[in-house]
């Protein structure tokens, strides 16, 4: 339970007078409300924060709404109000609910998550600083009379910040403390949030550009619900367009929400709002400090804070006027949330801007399948910028058949012949370029070429993937690691494990090689240690050394698709187009485009033309000949017919349940069990339960059942029932997924 530290009113409670009931939502996976007395005269409308006693505890707990009224008033606890505090806002008491009932999670564990910060009820702590006192004492040290002369101003400093402006010791500041030269006074605990000014530079924007911004600033004026779709190519400047609508809403004193799908973006967006705006926003995401989120979150609550820029998890903060959502590169799978409460913070996004009325802006050059059906079917306003901004014009995309490849052999295994010309081509030229494979490591299996055993975790169905530079084998799902060994785990032989296939460490081996010249780094969410010769870096290091130009080429993972600028940057060379695109995930190819047309946005994007070699051996593919073709809305329009057809999302719903535990025999029992009971209903068919893909992870078996139901099925009142026919052990975990983005 959470240590509670608050001081609470005393409740004078008068014998005589009646008890007030309530229900208390406390943030823990419970049923529901749970009833509670609260003393007369306090108050008990929903969203009130109260100190509720639970067994031998007591949790933060929030009026809900009205008792149930079951229990007799003499077994009912009292729940306190917290001094000081002010309520949630009943606008995300609403929207907890409507998550909850949706995601089929318990309303307090979607509580929880909006509890982010208990720390930022308590009461406020004041510093303590000093100014300028009524005496002045009759002898002056020229020590003395440079403090003095600094605390002139009026301004209250601490004793260190009087010492260090005015060169002296803190001695000193002390002696005229006690002397009485100096007063004290009190600061408040935190510095406040400086207000974003909307007109702190403007911008010089295109036709197309100025177009949309009229649309999201006139929706942002209406105020009222509406959903816009930002779909502009990469390039095309979505950035500038939607931060009208923010000055917009700024100039309306409404809070504005900005959802980025990683913190590693969060740094140079930050900068860039602030060189629009004047200041940097409100920060929301896990890398804050306990004391930043205390600061953040009383901000937002108190309406202190105009912008807020965070991760899924700031969609749950206690905005009170909040009056615009912005979802970047909103087609992103991280802003589903996997663990704990399984939700997708975009589409609940969409809830909050309708349940707090206010407009809600999706912004991407690859949306999601979901999103551009309704753009294309009129639920969502959509907003196009089909041309880059400026001089840059689309990269040219070209396919390199890896089967038609002659020039590939024990020494060049990865990059084909036109690769390499091209490489030659863009450094002899001056420019930059990019290699690209979404594989960290050096290879992703080890093999004993003696007897077979392939090297795998011990707690996942996953292959241990070899880092050479850390000299370590690692599990990229659960971070387990060993030293890499010598001799086989299996036979006991030496020198015979090999390493299969590339990661970027072994494409980067192989570009060394041919390019010994040429200053290059890789680029991968785990760089630690880069090849001697360009010592060792940090994540974004490889990244800024890029955009500077102090390397010509990047060899890396997704981590380069997005965010940085490089105006140099001409040619981008894709290892392994094919990578991902067969793993029998409904959403692969979708995936896979964006991903691939993300990359290849990188090039070109300044007066330079740009050129994308994509290195396949599926050259027929859909998705690279949609890509060679630039042929954006046809992969869509294809995509579309495809799960129409196979009545798929969003032309079909699916649910999944996952079983999971550490006991395997428990899991594939209850998994039996469940799939036994699915009950029959018109337009629902269940499939599984099938091991899952990771059908061991972290040590916990798991296993998949899956609904896919018609668009009008009420899919949660389905999975309801079904649940209920199951008695689940403390064992097993069954964990829902509605509206399952991959089958992992
Ligand atoms: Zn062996
Ligand atoms: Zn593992």
């Amino acid at each position: 339970m959470y240590p509670m530290r608050h001081t609470r009113l005393k409740p004078e409670i008068p014998v005589l007078a009646p008890q007030q009931r309530a229900g208390v939502l406390l943030p823990l996976p419970l049923a529901g409300a749970y009833d509670y007395k609260l003393p007369v005269g306090v108050n008990a409308a929903r969203g009130a924060l109260v100190a509720a006693p639970l067994g031998n505890r007591e949790s933060l707990g929030v009026v809900w709404g009205a008792a149930e009224g079951t229990v007799g008033d003499n077994r009912l606890k009292i729940a306190e109000p917290l001094e000081g505090a002010p309520s949630l806002p009943s606008s995300l008491c609403d929207f907890i609910d409507w998550v909850a009932a949706y995601t089929l999670n318990p309303p307090g564990a979607i509580l929880a998550m909006a509890l982010r910060s208990r720390q930022a009820f308590e009461p406020e702590t004041r510093r303590i600083a000093y100014v300028k006192g009524d005496l002045v004492p009759s002898r002056l040290s020229e020590a003395r009379k440079r403090v003095l002369a600094v605390a002139e101003d009026g301004l209250a400093r601490s004793v260190a910040g009087l010492a260090e402006d005015a060169n002296v010791s803190p001695a000193v500041v002390r002696g005229l403390i006690a002397a009485r030269a100096l007063k004290t006074t009190d600061l408040p605990e935190f510095q406040p949030f400086a207000t974003p000014d909307p007109d702190f530079t403007v911008r010089d924007l295109g036709a197309d550009q100025a177009q949309a911004a009229v649309a999201l600033t006139d929706a942002v004026a209406r105020g009222n619900f509406s959903a816009s779709l930002l779909d502009g190519v990469t390039g095309s400047g979505k950035t500038e367009v939607y931060f009208e609508a923010v000055a917009e809403a700024l100039r309306r004193d409404r809070q504005i929400l900005i959802l980025l799908p990683e913190i590693a973006l969060t740094m140079q967006f930050l900068e860039r709002f602030a060189a629009r705006f004047g200041v940097k926003p409100a920060e929301w995401h896990s890398d804050l400090t306990q004391k930043e989120r205390r600061r953040t979150y009383r901000a937002v609550m108190r309406g202190e804070a105009r912008v807020v820029v965070g991760a899924r998890s700031s969609l749950f903060l206690p905005f009170t006027e909040l009056g615009l959502i912005i979802v970047d590169e909103e087609h992103e799978q991280a802003f589903k949330q996997q663990d704990g409460a399984v939700y997708h913070a975009r589409d609940m996004a969409v809830v909050r801007a309708r349940i707090e009325d206010c407009p809600i802006i999706l912004s991407s050059a690859t949306p999601s399948l979901e999103s551009h059906a309704n753009a294309i079917n009129g639920r969502y306003v959509h907003l196009t910028l089909p041309a880059r901004h400026g001089a840059a014009a689309m990269p040219a995309v070209r396919i390199v058949d890896m089967r038609q490849e002659k020039s590939l052999d024990e020494n060049s295994k990865w990059l084909s012949q036109p690769l390499r010309d091209a490489i030659t081509q863009t450094l002899a030229a001056g420019e930059q370029a990019m290699l690209f494979l979404n594989r960290r490591g050096y290879a992703p299996l080890t093999l004993c070429g003696a007897c077979g055993h392939k090297l795998t975790c011990p707690s996942c169905s996953a292959w241990l993937v070899e880092h050479r530079y850390k000299k370590r084998l690692a599990c990229h799902q659960c971070g387990y690691e060993i030293a890499a060994p010598q001799t086989c785990p299996g036979c006991s032989a030496t020198g015979t494990l090999l390493a299969c296939g590339p990661g970027v460490e072994r494409v980067a081996e192989e570009f060394a090689h041919f390019f010994p010249q040429a200053r290059y780094a890789i680029a991968s969410s785990d760089t630690i240690q880069m090849p001697p010769h360009t010592g060792p870096l940090e994540t974004q290091g490889p990244l800024r050394a890029m955009a500077k130009g102090d390397i010509d080429v990047l060899i890396g993972t997704q981590i380069m698709a997005k965010g940085h600028h490089f105006p140099n940057l001409t040619l981008v060379g894709v290892v392994d187009a094919d990578l991902g695109g067969s793993d029998g995930d409904l959403r692969a190819r979708e995936r896979t485009f964006q991903l691939l047309h993300q990359v290849s946005g990188r090039a070109g994007r300044a007066e330079k033309p740009g050129l994308v070699l994509l290195q396949t051996r599926n050259p027929a593919d859909a998705v690279m000949q949609a890509l060679a073709r630039g042929d954006r809305d046809g992969f869509y329009a294809q995509e579309s017919e495809f799960r129409q057809r196979a009545g798929a999302p969003p032309y079909g719903r699916l649910a999944a349940i996952i079983v999971s535990g550490y006991d395997g025999d428990a899991v594939r029992e209850i998994a039996r069990q469940l799939g036994k009971a699915a009950p029959a209903a018109k337009d629902v068919k269940v499939w599984g339960p099938t091991p899952a893909f990771y059908a061991l992870l972290r040590g916990q078996t798991r296993e998949r059942l899956l609904v896919q139901a018609a668009k009008g099925v009420d899919v949660q009142a389905y999975l309801k029932a079904w649940l209920a026919l199951v008695k689940i052990p403390n064992s097993v975990r069954a964990t829902v997924d509605v509206d399952p983005i991959s089958f992992f």
